[in-house]
């Protein structure tokens, strides 16, 4: 999608749209005496600051998030996790009841659960053999498309999209291109975050909740074109992070050792399940992963659930998501975890019952 203003793809009256403005918008200083916003000026009984609204630009998150990136804050946005992030954009560029929108199955499911909510059309065009993007297929059956979730590494498959197709996808579809990196800080590939600068259509989207191991306080971003970055911000709900989970965002992204240290015990973990697993009779073929999971295929999935779940250990069955058939995926757990996980599967393995 060359030169297309990617303004054309919102909705025209989001386009149109005067921003929702508070006082304290208007007002830049940061000292003064704060009467706007009917806040309680005698403090709160928890921690100092409490008693103000948050700050609604997510100026000091951004701000690091910028430096990290490598990219300026004008192309960041923030949201309550990667589902609000994806929210947000499906009211930017779809209208209810009539936009369509195209998922590649087997995938992360809140991108059809959000667009049902909205009664968007779902175009499913479900990944090939290898998982990878079927091109030909979404151009042909995406047409005329508002959006097109891509997610790499692939929930629940594990695997990298081919970057020649993503750059296919880039050029050829004529919507916007949401990529979901949810997972790429645990591959050895390179983000699509820079490419943002030169397709004003790709949308890419990081979250806290895995690598950084923040899920509990929910923060996703976009990474998006200044003029897409507007019209989210004109969207999103005004108070739509807290305090503290921006400050304890900042503090927790400041910390540079942390994400090498869990990205190479991830590494080192999901090589010792790997290995454990294909010793085992009932597994029949473990997918290569590039994230924090596995998916595993089974004789009898549904069986393997059941039992796990009976010795309290919880994995997720995918045995229903399209070309799953019998698969579990399984998150990379301590290296305790993983010793557990696998006695109880070695006792499911020699046994009959049911
Ligand atoms: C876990 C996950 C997310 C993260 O969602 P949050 O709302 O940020 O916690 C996003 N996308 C995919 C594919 C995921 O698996």
């Amino acid at each position: 999608m060359k030169n297309l203003d990617v303004r054309i793809l919102m909705r025209p009256h989001i386009r149109r749209m005067v921003p929702y403005s508070t006082a304290r918008d208007e007002y830049k200083g940061t000292q003064g005496i704060f009467l706007d916003a009917n806040e309680n000026p005698f403090g709160s009984p928890m921690a100092k600051d409490l008693h103000r609204y948050p700050d609604p630009s997510h100026k000091a998150l951004k701000a690091v998030l910028a430096d990290r990136l490598e990219l300026p804050a004008d192309m960041l946005f923030c949201g309550s996790g990667s589902d609000e992030v994806i929210d947000v954009l499906m009211k930017v560029f779809c209208t209810p009841g009539h936009s369509g929108v195209v998922i590649l199955p087997p995938t992360y499911g809140m991108y059809e659960v959000l667009a049902e909510i909205y009664e968007l059309n779902v175009i499913k065009v479900p990944l090939d053999n290898e998982f990878q993007p079927d091109v030909p297929g979404i151009i042909r059956q995406g047409t005329g498309a508002r959006m097109l979730f891509l997610c790499s590494p692939n929930n629940p498959t594990g695997n990298l999209m081919d970057q020649q197709r993503v750059l296919e996808i880039l050029q050829h579809f004529e919507g916007v291109v949401v990529m979901d990196e949810a997972y790429m800080d645990f591959a050895e590939s390179t983000s699509w975050a820079q490419e943002v600068l030169h397709h004003p259509n790709l949308i890419v989207l990081k979250t806290l909740s895995k690598l950084w191991g923040l899920a509990a306080l929910r923060v996703g971003i976009a990474i998006a074109h200044p003029e897409v970055i507007r019209a989210m911000n004109k969207v999103k709900l005004p108070y739509n992070l807290s305090t503290p989970v921006m400050e304890m965002a900042v503090k927790a992204l400041k910390n540079h050792d942390y994400p090498l240290k869990i990205k190479e015990s991830v590494r080192v973990n999901r090589q010792l399940l790997t290995s454990e697993l294909i010793q085992l009779r009932m597994v029949k073929h473990i997918y290569p992963s590039d994230a924090n999971f596995i998916l595993v295929r089974f004789e009898n999935a549904e069986r393997v659930y059941r039992l796990l779940r009976d010795r309290h250990i919880i994995v997720r069955n995918r045995s229903n998501e399209t070309n799953c058939e019998n698969c579990l995926r399984i998150t990379i757990g301590t290296a305790e975890e993983i010793r557990q996980l696998i006695q109880a599967l070695k006792e499911i393995d020699t046994t009959t019952d049911p």
